[in-house]
């Protein structure tokens, strides 16, 4: 891996939530990067000098997210926020022949720089992408009884504002025992940093976020881990 400069991802994608940038890519080089399918390379390098590459969720997280969605079995998974594609195509690699992914942008520009990545990658016809805001496509959803907990799994990766009125749909669509993650919950740290010297992520994401973090918290209906991979995911496993 030496001297391959696309592994050297910091600081581009450490939110800096380890003890050094350089654990972080230690993390990276030991366990990730020698484990992470072609394909999902490629996407990486393809996004790497994209202005918004900060918004690619980061590999770590990434691998984990596999690894729910093997250990969980789940065939039929949603997705808010798609950007070039990196967790839709490592759901896409991840889950069976016959699974199905439901895709929601609003930016169909994003969907399509990682789409030839994800047509040679053979798993293409698992993904429905459909360009809209996510929130009433899942009002839509719900409007068809036949909908309500029939999803395995969701991924929310969309704005964080609204991370609260997905979840409170999600709840309805994925099934009991179903997994929701939300990705970017520790928000670069800013959740918990003085709120004097947070700077441009001192702003309302990271006010919502602590909301959201306290709500989910509080939640009954789910189990839930806050994994400080990545920018902090929140996995929720819903009980009933
Ligand atoms: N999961 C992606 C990263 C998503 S970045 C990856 O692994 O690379 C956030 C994405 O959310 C952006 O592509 C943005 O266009 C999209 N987005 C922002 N607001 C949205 C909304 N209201 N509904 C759906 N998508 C939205
Ligand atoms: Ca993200």
């Amino acid at each position: 891996m030496e001297g391959d400069s696309s592994n050297r991802i910091i600081p581009s994608h450490s939110k800096g939530l380890l003890q050094t940038p350089e654990l972080y890519q230690y993390v990276l080089d030991t366990t990730v990067f020698p484990r992470e399918p072609q394909p999902l390379k490629e996407l990486r390098d393809l996004t790497a000098n994209h202005p918004r590459a900060m918004m690619a969720t980061a590999p770590d997280a990434g691998q984990f997210v596999a690894l729910l969605l093997k250990l969980t079995g789940a065939k039929k998974t949603i997705e808010l926020g798609v950007f070039t594609g990196y967790s839709l195509l490592l759901t896409a690699l991840t889950i069976p022949q016959d699974g199905k992914i439901t895709a929601i942008d609003t930016n169909r520009e994003f969907y399509e720089i990682g789409l030839p990545v994800i047509q040679k990658a053979g798993i293409g016809h698992k993904i429905e992408f459909i360009e809209s805001e996510a929130l009433p496509v899942l009002d839509e959803l719900l409007k068809k009884e036949a909908n309500e907990g029939s999803y395995d799994f969701a991924y929310v990766d969309a704005d964080k504002l609204n991370y609260w009125n997905y979840h409170e749909r999600l709840m309805k669509l994925v099934k009991v025992g179903g997994i929701i993650v939300y990705d970017n919950t520790l928000w670069g740290g800013s959740v918990a940093a003085d709120p004097a010297t947070v700077g441009h992520r001192g702003g309302a994401v990271t006010q919502s976020t602590i909301q959201f973090n306290k709500s989910i918290a509080a939640d009954p209906r789910v189990d839930i881990s806050l994994a400080p991979l990545g920018d902090g995911i929140t996995v929720c496993r819903r009980i009933y």
